[in-house]
């Protein structure tokens, strides 16, 4: 198997380098990578549908015969249509095709085919419309790929069928035969085999079971090499010889909570008599005070007589965290500068300088941080306000500039123990899970559409009182191309509405980051009453004067996903509303959105979520700067705490996988961290 992923594409048939290119936006250079494409989902063709059985409004399988066949006609635009009647034997079908008049030729001379698509009825009579067509002989079960223009799930189950082909007959297994054994897990060869081709669906249950495993096991494997491997390369590095903190909190004008307290003493700690430098993960809700955390860190390590620096994913970002770092920390003399990609070339040269010879003590900033000529007298400590955007390789990228500075990691998505463990695995973890006395709860409702003209009346009058509100609007289709369009459409009804008369922008995920942050300034300013958004608002965004969150289709959210989207409101004095619409009746729905009507804490909702639907939508969501996973968004919370105990038993034996029963596994690690660009693994 391994030699396959020296074997480029291009030796299979029908597979040149246009077809190439094409492959590559998946990752696929070579045969091994395309065995390890796995198909999105499959289609059933292995039992055909009689008309009258099959499932109405469903995607399904029907066969039939030609009973007639219209000629194409041309109709608007250079379309052509045409029509046949298939039956099967009792009932009939009317089947419409656009712009396949090569179908036409093939229905022409009779013959049974299937036909598969969505069944409609209409009065006493069926139709299909657009159906994927095969010959008889085709019955089975079929993958079906992500496509891409210009390559379709079909040439890729054709190309795949090749690669299988390709594959040697008995395969090395990276999961040694103890483990699989004792998981009760199928061998690689018949999961490759079978989650490209299956004979049936239990199959694809049991090929889906050993591939996510393997996944979800070379992830924590790789994370225990990651951290291992730090630890051992790291002899000497900066540790603090006095604490400061007391002292920092003393100038704050608040009394700090106990777990801000309990944060900044384990970081102390770690930088102090930790065995490596500190590596660490501070994790709080939205509000619990991360930045004063940061600040008594930073301001024991600048007493301490080191640099740090602090870079945010965005400019808004860092703006906002060096406006409240400074007012923490400038009063106690530590110098503390802005650097960003707007900052004009002769004041960044001025920065740059200052930055070198060590008169700036604290630098906050973007990306613009990592450019090579930012260079640091005595960088000891980074930290990234992380809001999962950053990539391991930016993450080093900053960390290289120092000589093994202390790295403290912010994030404001509570993720529960069990999954911070695993996507967090080469950090510690620290967690506020207390919020700051006297804070205001955001009064959650959820109701019907029934009901939204007068929630509109609602929004209108806090607007007129000056405040302001997001609308998180829904997308009409997943696809992503729609969603201007589709906030463009919510934004021209709401002109007929109580809300009419004011000011709105839209913010939609295919934006520049650049018009982006003009359009959140703009809002921020308070020149916009409301923020029409078809995604999940800017983490990390403050602004106080937005009271309301209005969210339609909630039921499209995870609740921790909705509990983000709470969490831009409530920033203020004033008190704040998140307002759910949801017309979806299904109990387990109902449930889930009811459980943020009861809290407001983002652990809580967080354990409920992952209670509820599993861990699947975690790694489907793409937002934690993991590597990418194939099949784990299919896994169970069952896997991810099996692979969680093989993981510790491996690791226990042979940290660095260097057994030759590893060998496999040590492989398959570097290959999954081979992609994100940042650590590798040898
Ligand atoms: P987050 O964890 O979301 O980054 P921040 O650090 O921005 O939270 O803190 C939110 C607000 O709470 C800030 O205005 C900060 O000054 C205030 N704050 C932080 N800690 C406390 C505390 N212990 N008591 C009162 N207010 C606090
Ligand atoms: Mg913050």
């Amino acid at each position: 198997m391994a030699s396959l992923f020296n074997t480029p594409i291009t030796v299979l048939n029908k597979v040149g380098k246009k077809k190439a290119a094409l492959f590559e936006k998946f990752g696929i250079y070579s045969v091994g990578d395309l065995i390890r494409f796995y198909p999105r989902t499959y289609e059933d063709w292995s039992k055909p549908y009689k008309i009258a059985q099959a499932p109405l409004g469903e995607v399904c399988c029907i066969g039939g015969y030609i009973e007639q066949a219209h000629r194409p006609a041309r109709v608007r635009g250079g379309l052509t249509i045409f029509k046949t009647v298939v039956c099967d034997g009792l009932d009939h079908m009317t089947v419409t095709f656009f712009n396949q008049d090569y179908l036409y030729d093939k229905f022409s001379g009779g013959g049974e085919f299937l036909f598969f698509g969505t069944l409609k009825q209409n009065g006493h009579f069926y139709e299909m419309t657009s159906p994927t067509v095969s010959d008889m002989d085709k019955a089975g079960i079929h993958p079906v790929y992500p496509q891409t223009a210009g390559l379709t799930s079909r040439q890729i189950e054709d190309a795949a069928a090749q690669a299988v082909r390709m594959l040697p007959p008995k395969m090395n297994d990276p999961i040694p035969q103890e483990i699989r054994e004792r998981y009760g897990l199928c061998s690689l060869d018949f999961a490759v085999r079978a989650i490209h081709f299956p004979g049936s669906q239990e199959d694809v249950e049991t090929a889906r079971k050993r591939l996510s495993f393997e996944e979800l096991l070379v992830l924590q494997l790789g994370m225990g090499r990651l951290k291992g491997g730090r630890q051992k390369d790291i002899q000497e590095f900066n540790r603090l010889k006095t604490d400061h903190s007391q002292e920092f909190f003393s100038l704050l004008p608040f009394e700090p909570t106990t777990a801000q307290r309990r944060s900044v003493s384990e970081c102390i700690n770690d930088m102090t008599v930790g065995k490596y430098p500190m590596n660490r993960l501070v994790q709080g809700d939205v509000g619990s005070g991360k930045t004063a955390v940061a600040a008594a860190v930073c301001y024991t390590a600048v007493k301490n007589g080191m640099q740090c620096a602090f870079m945010a994913p965005t400019e808004i970002l860092a703006v906002q965290h060096f406006n409240s770092m400074s007012e923490l920390l400038g009063e106690s003399g530590i110098r503390v500068s802005l650097l960003t990609g707007s900052v004009k070339p002769s004041e960044k040269k001025k920065i740059h300088s200052q930055l070198e010879n060590g008169q700036i003590d604290l630098v906050i900033g973007t990306h613009a941080l990592i450019s090579d000529s930012v260079a640091f007298k005595n960088l000891g400590l980074v930290i990234t306000d992380e809001q999962h955007r950053f990539g391991v390789a930016q993450r080093s990228a900053l960390i290289s500039k120092g000589e093994s500075p202390h790295i403290m990691v912010m994030s404001a998505t509570p993720i529960p123990r069990t999954l911070a463990l695993m996507i967090f695995g080469d950090l510690d973890l620290s967690i506020l899970d207390e919020l700051p006395p006297g804070r205001q709860k955001v009064d959650t409702f959820l109701i019907d559409s029934a009901k939204r003209s007068r929630a509109y009346g609602f929004l209108k009058k806090h607007i007129d009182d000056g405040e302001q509100c997001y609308i998180v609007c829904p997308l009409v289709e997943q696809s992503e191309v729609m969603e201007l369009e589709s906030a463009e459409e919510y934004a021209g009804k709401l002109r007929s509405t109580a809300l009419g008369s004011c000011r709105t922008a839209i913010l939609h995920g295919k934006m520049k980051p650049k018009d982006k942050e003009e359009i959140m300034s703009e809002f921020s300013s308070g020149n916009i009453d409301i923020l029409i958004s078809t995604t999940v608002i800017e983490v990390g965004v403050n602004v106080p004067n937005a009271t309301i969150m209005f969210i339609e289709n909630a039921e499209r959210f995870g609740l921790s996903q909705l509990h983000q989207l709470r969490g831009r409101v409530g920033r203020g004095k004033k008190k704040s509303y998140c307002i759910m619409v949801s017309d979806n009746q299904s109990e387990i729905t109902r449930q889930r959105l009811t459980v943020m009507c009861k809290t407001n804490d983002g652990f809580k909702i967080a354990d409920e979520d992952l209670r509820i639907r599993g861990p699947g939508d975690f790694f489907g969501s793409r937002q934690h700067g993991l590597p990418e996973l194939k099949v784990a968004s299919m896994s169970s919370m069952e896997i991810l705490e099996r692979t969680q105990e093989a993981a510790e038993i491996i690791l226990h034996d042979d940290p660095q996988l260097e057994k030759k029963e590893h060998r496999g596994l040590r492989f398959e690690t570097q290959r999954l961290f081979a992609k994100t660009g940042g650590e590798q693994l040898q």
